[in-house]
C-alpha cells in the first residue's frame, strides 16, 4: 500500500477529487499515537464496512505482517486484518478526507491516532458524494 504522509494531497490516483490524506502508514515512517475517541472509531468502522473506490485485491497491515511474516501470516492471513476499498469523508467546511479502510485496524490494534480534523470530520461530516 503506498505511504502518504497524514494531510499531503491525496495521490494515489490522479483521477480522483482533491483530497487530503489520513492513514496511509507505513513502517518506514513514524505515524502519531493516541486514545483516539470511542464515537471516532465506531463511525469509522461503520464507514468502513461500505467502502468507496475498491482496489484489485486486498491491502494487508503491514505492521501485523511483520508481526507473523510469511509463511506463517499466509496461514494465519483470515484473521490477520486486511482491507480492500476507501473511506471518503467531507468535512462540514468542505474538507474532503480520503483514508484506506485499514485506518479503522490501525486505531484499533496499533493506537494510531489521527489528525484532528479528520477525527472532526468524522464526528460531523458526511461521506463524500459522487463515490463508488
Ligand atoms: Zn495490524
Amino acid at each position: 500500500m503506498a505511504h502518504i504522509a497524514d494531510l499531503a494531497p491525496y495521490d494515489y490516483d490522479r483521477e480522483a477529487p482533491d483530497a487530503l490524506a489520513v492513514g496511509w502508514l507505513d513502517e518506514s515512517a513514524p505515524f502519531a499515537t493516541g486514545a483516539c475517541p470511542e464515537d471516532v472509531t465506531v463511525r469509522l468502522v461503520e464507514l468502513a464496512a461500505h467502502p468507496v473506490r475498491l482496489m484489485r485485491g486486498y491491502h494487508y497491515c503491514q505492521f501485523c505482517w511483520r508481526a507473523a511474516p510469511p509463511p506463517q501470516f499466509l496461514r494465519a492471513a483470515p484473521d490477520v486484518a486486511h482491507g480492500n476499498g476507501e473511506i471518503w469523508i467531507t468535512a462540514t467546511d468542505g474538507t474532503i478526507y480520503a483514508a484506506p479502510v485499514l485506518i479503522a485496524h490501525y486505531i484499533d490494534a496499533h493506537s494510531y491516532l489521527p489528525p484532528i480534523g479528520f477525527v472532526e470530520a468524522v464526528r460531523t461530516g458526511a461521506p463524500t458524494e459522487g463515490l463508488s
